[in-house]
């Protein structure tokens, strides 16, 4: 055979999460599960694993060395975690006991290694004073690297190469996908995920082309192999050729070039042909995304996902580094509202360096039905108070709306109002300064939430309709499971009903009913969900004057229409074919597909 030919080109397809065209060369990261297979060494064999953990070990201390290095030093946080973990390499608990076991048991370096690490952590969990139980996590981070390097992984770190790549990995966390934004990242492929999965929001944010829910692709690319993505179509196409990398790099220009022409709608009013007025604001993650919520003609934030400020390190925020973010927020955006949720944490988002290091929610079977957003902000109510005291000194600074996640019985909206009023009281009697009209509402994302909507409308000052999450609790479908990921319908009667029926509730008492998830910025669902009456809806940031346009075209009593004739329909199917059949009497094609 000839080893010489050009490989053929083959397109592979997933679900496009994070629009744009990437072409580079792929890195594959075969991420290990700390599933370590027992192996007996005959007794010649013990001393020559016990070399083998030890390299291991060298090596992860010479990549860590080499890491910090390329690092700037104006990056203060993440050379001190790194000097940390190098600390950790020296740790006798590690290396001590790793080797004991080998010598004692005869066993393979990932055996004893999982076995240290397991007593570790269980000497850890005795330990009364909270700093130094949680330093148990910085010791697994480490051990994951070795244990990475023990199996034969390819590569663990994020951003420390030089070359650009496209990153392939079964699944990508969050808090991974705000890494690659440091590193020579250009997208990334995943095998796990959805649309509405939060390291999708995360590449949307960041503007990282994405394609997720691609089965085996850790077994079908390999390390160096030229591909390009597509994060619109979730389409794949390895080896591709030359003339093919041109053709889709061009088509992504001619993308930019007509993103240009919506800039025009950037300082027009949010608002219909007759004067119906729907706010556009933005959802964003980090204060690094404020510029890009100016630019393009928001309206305040809509939803600020506090959590992401818990990625960064090894240890939840201070009450000061917190309120630094929160004053920038609202100083930028004033007079515009700022909404910030709340602590969201669990489902698909872990915390690795949190009380406990999260170890419950490690272990919880069902993350998504567990101790998440605001039941974990109540069981962990120092967190919650530090979280307030922040939001609350910063509220003098514009005008705050203070969110609750994932909200699902009445008691918690009353006993989150009492630790506000709590947080309130210590301030005012220690004479700091605080806005007396903040306002508190609550995200609708949980079926129950609906159906009592009329009741907790009396108790908050807005509602914010999560439809991502609403979507996988009323339909049960995961919403990082690519296996459902065509089950996930915005367009359910049921889901557009539950809206309906929010909105109805929330008018009845006087209070302004938003909506910020996902389907919020579709071209398709964005008309919809005008004619049903929402007051506001929040988005990624780039998608708001391509919204815009579309409202500037409209009428608000069409735009009633379509919704009344949408609820009619019996199912989402039904729903796209009218709409499909509907939409283009009202629009150009490409106001409303992607
Ligand atoms: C939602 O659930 O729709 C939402 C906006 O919140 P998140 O995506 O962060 O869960
Ligand atoms: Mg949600």
């Amino acid at each position: 055979m000839d080893d010489n030919r050009q490989p053929v080109s083959r397109t592979l397809q997933g679900i496009g999460v994070s629009p744009g065209i990437a072409a580079a060369r792929v890195l594959v990261m075969k991420r290990h599960a700390w599933r370590a297979g027992w192996r007996h060494l005959p007794d010649d064999h013990v001393e020559k694993e016990v070399e083998r953990f030890l390299l291991a070990i060298r090596t992860a201390g010479a990549e860590l060395a080499q890491l910090r290095e390329k690092l700037a030093a104006d990056l203060a946080d993440a050379l001190s975690i790194i000097d940390s973990h190098l600390l950790m390499l020296k740790d006798k608990m590690i290396i001590e006991r790793t080797v004991a076991i080998i010598r004692r048991n005869s066993v393979n370096a990932e055996w004893a290694l999982a076995q240290a690490l397991s007593e570790i952590k269980e000497r850890f969990e005795q330990i009364d004073d909270r700093y130094i139980r949680e330093r148990y996590a910085d010791i697994k981070h480490v051990a994951d690297r070795v244990f990475g390097l023990l199996t034969g992984r390819e590569h663990d770190g994020l951003g420390g190469d030089d070359l650009p790549v496209i990153l392939v990995a079964n699944d990508f966390s969050p808090e991974d996908a705000l890494r690659m934004q440091a590193g020579n990242v250009l997208g990334f492929l995943t095998e796990k995920g959805g649309v509405t999965s939060h390291t999708a929001i995360v590449a949307r944010s960041l503007n990282i082309p994405a394609v997720v829910g691609l089965e085996h692709a850790t077994s079908i690319l390999a390390t160096g192999d030229l591909i390009i993505l597509d994060g619109r179509t979730g389409q794949v196409t390895l080896h591709p050729e030359p003339s093919e990398i041109r053709r889709r790099q061009e088509g992504n220009r001619r993308n930019h070039a007509k993103a240009d022409d919506l800039d025009r709608y950037i300082h027009l009013a949010s608002e219909t042909e007759d004067g119906y007025v729907v706010r556009l604001s933005a959802n964003i993650e980090m204060r690094q995304e404020l510029p890009a919520v100016l630019r393009y003609g928001s309206e305040g934030i809509g939803l600020f996902r506090s959590e992401f400020d818990y990625f960064q390190g090894q240890e939840p925020p201070s009450e000061e580094q917190l309120l630094a973010t929160y004053r920038q927020l609202l100083e930028t955006m004033a007079p515009h509202p700022v909404t910030v949720r709340t602590l969201d944490v669990g489902g698909d988002k872990f915390l690795h360096s949190f009380p406990g290091n999260g170890a419950w929610l490690d272990q919880e079977r069902n993350p998504a039905l567990g101790l998440r957003s605001i039941r974990f902000s109540l069981y962990e109510r120092d967190l919650f108070r530090i979280q307030l005291r922040a939001l609350l000194r910063a509220s003098v600074y514009g005008r705050l709306r203070i969110l609750l996640p994932l909200v699902s019985a009445l008691n918690e909206v009353r006993q989150a109002k009492a630790v506000i009023a709590g947080v309130m009281e210590q301030l005012a009697e220690e004479s700091t300064p605080f806005a007396a009209n903040v306002e508190i509402g609550m995200m609708v994302e949980v079926p129950s939430a609906v159906v009592m909507a009329d009741v907790f409308a009396r108790e908050v000052d807005f509602f914010a309709i999560g439809t991502n999450d609403l979507i996988q609790y009323s339909l049960a479908i995961d919403r990082g499971n690519q296996y459902v990921a065509h089950l996930y319908e915005p367009f359910h009667p049921a889901v557009l009903r539950m809206i309906r029926q929010t909105v109805e509730a929330g008018h009845a008492s006087n209070i302004p009913v938003s909506l910020c998830g996902e389907m919020a910025g579709d071209g398709l669902c964005a008309p919809v969900l005008m004619g049903l009456g929402l007051d506001e809806l929040s988005m990624r940031p780039a998608v708001i004057p391509r919204i815009k346009r579309m409202l500037r075209h409209s009428r608000s009593n069409e735009l009633r229409n379509l919704a009344r004739q949408t609820l009619e329909c019996e199912d989402s199917e039904r729903v796209r074919e009218f709409l499909a059949a509907t939409l283009p009497h009202f629009y150009p094609k490409d106001f409303y597909q992607s």
